[in-house]
């Protein structure tokens, strides 16, 4: 029995799956989870002294590596003034102005301790604003677990089969409307039907919880269109996407907009972190300025906050993206030459830093429709040989991938290497 094994034995008894969060589990690539040691720069470390080239990277706040030098000596830094004191800081303050200034659609921001509670804040904000109850949210989206969300979700919840969880009232549920991503037509459908009955549109302005759909042309306009004629505020979680597709996120990248931003993982350098920001007018309703309750012991937690500002000062260095871009780009023209030498249906798709792998004859994934088309068994078999062969790859075929500044030239040939070898297995 691998150390792994026993590990992820005793955690069962004690821990629901033995994870803290599901897709940790591998319930749907099967076998057993690896259990993680250490981590450095672009390599996991597993109990058992394996060595993984990574591309979950923590679901992306790693994008500058694992244990990054200057985020770590960031943190020690503060270490020994305290960890949370539960009162206001300077810190906290330097991470508000710098996000403002690089993300110049939010004017005010409050910091919260995951993403989950930060698009749950901002829908509550974008309720009491309005005076309205229904949000609309897009079928394979997840926005994290809160229950107004948690209905046709993406991530876990799709890979598990509970995209609308039970526990979930359906007095709540029947609030959400769930529309189909990137379908403009179903947008303006249901606008003309019932605009003025909804309080906000959410959206991963890059879906990366059905594996990677970027948006089609015009999407977003349509949705910002909507929403200015109805009313209705945009909201851009961009958890995933902020600091990740391009320095001032999605916004920037499709110059859009939005009303409220939701931000996490990057933001915190690998620190529990989350935020919501937006517009002064609409922040203004928050608490204790405004009505609408919102609050956290932790919040704006001074370690949190020196990690991540840590992170945001290497990757506001001039040409990252395009170098962290160019690393995404020879990967996926690696692997999609490598599934072709081997008669392979695959594709991959891909914005800045995050990518997609899809095994399937189509040239493009453009929805949850297609995404479901997509050959899960063989992403399942592709999944164990890559990790055979040292490349970890998200253990679940609806999650994106994330690349690294620092994986090499040498490990982005090494696992393109590892996966003409893996596809030649699948054929
Ligand atoms: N929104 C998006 C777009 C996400 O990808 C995630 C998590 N992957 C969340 C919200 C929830 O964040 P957390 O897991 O920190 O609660």
């Amino acid at each position: 029995m691998s150390t792994s094994e026993q590990l992820f034995a005793k955690a069962q008894q004690y821990i629901p799956g033995g994870v803290n969060s599901p897709v940790r589990a591998f319930k749907s690539v099967g076998g057993t989870p690896v259990f993680i040691k250490r981590a450095k720069g672009a390599y996991l470390y597993d109990e058992d002294g394996n060595q993984y080239i990574d591309y979950v990277g923590s679901w992306g706040p790693m994008i500058m590596g694992h244990a990054n030098p200057q985020v770590l000596q960031a943190v020690r830094d503060r270490l020994d003034d305290g960890m949370s004191y539960g009162a206001p800081t300077a810190i906290e303050t330097t991470m508000a102005e710098r996000i403002c200034q690089l993300m110049p659609n939010i004017e005010m921001i409050r910091m919260v301790s995951s993403g989950t509670e930060a698009t749950m804040s901002a829908i509550r904000l974008a309720r009491g604003y309005t005076g309205r109850d229904k949000i609309v949210k897009f079928e394979g989206c997840y926005h994290g677990h809160s229950d107004s969300l948690l209905v046709k979700a993406g991530s876990g919840a799709l890979t598990y089969g509970e995209p609308s969880s039970p526990g979930v009232p359906a007095a709540l549920a029947e609030h959400t409307i769930t529309l189909t991503y990137n379908d403009i037509d179903n947008v303006r459908e249901c606008f003309a039907k019932m605009g003025d009955q909804i309080a906000c549109i959410i959206v991963e302005p890059v879906a990366g919880n059905m594996n990677c759909i970027p948006p089609v042309a015009g999407f977003h306009e349509c949705l910002r269109e909507v929403c200015d004629e109805h009313g209705a505020l945009l909201i851009f979680d961009e958890v995933m996407t902020g600091f990740r597709v391009a320095l001032g996120g999605a916004q920037a990248l499709y110059n859009i907009k939005p009303d409220l931003t939701t931000l996490g993982k990057i933001i915190g350098g690998g620190m529990p972190v989350g935020a919501f920001g937006g517009r002064k007018e609409i922040m203004s309703k928050i608490s204790p300025l405004g009505p609408v309750y919102q609050a956290g012991t932790l919040s704006g937690n001074p370690l949190a906050m020196a990690a991540g500002l840590a992170l945001l000062d290497g990757i506001s260095a001039p040409g990252f993206y395009d170098a962290l871009t160019a690393k995404v780009d020879k990967l996926c023209a690696g692997l999609e030459a490598a599934a072709k030498d081997a008669n392979i249906p695959f594709i991959t798709q891909k914005v800045g830093g995050m990518f997609g792998i899809f095994f399937t004859d189509k040239p493009e994934v453009n929805g949850f429709a297609d995404v479901m088309n997509c050959n899960i068994e063989r992403f399942n078999q592709f999944f164990h040989a890559m990790l055979e062969e040292g490349v970890y790859f998200a253990p679940a075929s609806y999650e994106a991938g994330f690349v690294s500044s620092v994986h090499t030239d040498e490990d982005l040939d090494n696992t393109i290497a590892a996966a003409r070898r893996a596809f030649a297995k699948l054929a």
